[in-house]
């Protein structure tokens, strides 16, 4: 396997899930960022509550690290019920899920992460628990089989997903409410890192955290991981406090750009640059040419990028922007890296 970036948004097996617990915002009010949401899901719980209901079934998609996982504690916490936490790869058997679901108190939040990747079998189970509390299972086999209702309590499921386009139709109509994350702008970052550093004892400048959080990729947990590598720098060469000068050296030992780009980055946009005259080209093709899954390229290497400007994609495939050239510092429409660098 290839060493992880720095700057991805999905988990690290280093990722210390005791800090990143401790990092975690508990209420809505600590939520940074994500306002929309935040004010649709403070009314829909205020409602649930006063009706003494369980909230509706919640899906919640974007890029990882948005604070998805986050968001399902925060509800059940402001709703005052327990919450349970899978992920679709772990329920492998109907009787898994079937286990999950009749251990559920009543009103309790189920967050599945990765609910796309529910198989067939088990999603089936999920349609008559979504729509009518219920459990329908089979006992007996051939001839002899025959199905069986059984009641569950109300519940809420709360699914998080990259993209809602990956669920089936009949899973995702059954979610009342369907709520897209997106990326945070550098003043939230600056607020997370700033909240981050009082919880781990460390003493961050503004100037110093508005750097990381540039870099930070619009995403709150390269934040946090940024955070905790910059703090190692400050304590080894500078007086333990991040101010903008340490945070920028240490960004550079990390080889990331002020806008948290790196190598994978570069070669990606170099690489459609170089040899494909800036696109369009085919997904396949593009993930092929850097050695990368298709999906990854999609759901983790190009929102940023397009967030960013400096990639669009197209009916005929993925192509760079103008302002790729400037940012990558190229003479514009430029086909060679051994080009002068335009200055
Ligand atoms: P996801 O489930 O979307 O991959 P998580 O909920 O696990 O993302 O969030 C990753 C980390 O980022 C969390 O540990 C949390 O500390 C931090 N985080 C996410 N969203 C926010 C937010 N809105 N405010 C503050 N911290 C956040």
């Amino acid at each position: 396997m290839e060493e992880e970036r720095i700057v991805s948004a999905e988990r690290h097996s280093e990722d210390d899930p005791q800090l990143e617990v401790g990092l975690r915002p508990r209420t809505l009010n600590e939520y940074v960022g994500q306002e929309k949401i935040k004010e649709k899901l403070s009314i829909y719980i205020r409602a649930a509550l006063d009706r003494n209901e369980s909230l509706d079934h919640v899906l919640l998609y974007g890029p990882p690290g948005l604070g998805k996982t986050t968001l399902a504690h925060i509800i059940a916490n402001e709703l005052g019920v327990s919450v349970r936490v899978t992920a679709g790869p772990a329920i492998e058997r109907p009787g898994d899920l079937a286990a999950i679901l009749t251990n559920l108190g009543h009103g309790d939040v189920l967050f599945i992460d990765e609910i796309h990747r529910l198989n067939r079998t088990v999603e089936e189970i999920l349609y008559p628990a979504m729509e009518d509390n219920a459990l329908d299972i089979i006992i007996g086999k051939g001839p002899g089989a025959r199905s069986l209702r059984l009641d569950l309590p109300p519940f809420t499921l709360i699914g998080a997903t990259v993209r809602a386009g990956l669920l089936t139709s009949p899973l995702r109509d059954r979610f009342g409410v369907v709520d897209r994350l997106e990326f945070y702008t550098p003043e939230e970052l600056e607020k997370i890192i700033t909240r981050s550093a009082n919880i781990l004892n460390v003493k961050a400048e503004k100037d110093g955290a508005a750097v990381i959080a540039c870099a930070s990729r619009g995403t709150p947990r390269v934040a946090n991981r940024l955070l905790k590598r910059v703090r190692d720098y400050a304590q080894v060469k500078a007086d333990n406090i991040i101010t903008r000068s340490v945070a920028e050296e240490a960004l550079q030992m990390l080889q990331l750009d002020e806008k948290g780009l790196d190598e994978i980055d570069r070669r990606l946009l170099m690489a459609l640059i170089e040899k494909f005259e800036g696109g369009p080209v085919g997904l396949d093709t593009l993930a092929a040419c850097i050695s990368e899954e298709p999906e990854t390229l999609e759901d983790v290497y190009e929102p940023y990028l397009m967030q960013l400007g400096l990639l669009k994609r197209t009916a005929r495939g993925r192509m760079v922007t103008n302002e790729v050239y400037s940012y990558l510092r190229l003479k514009p429409g430029s086909t060679s890296a051994q080009q002068k660098l335009w200055d």
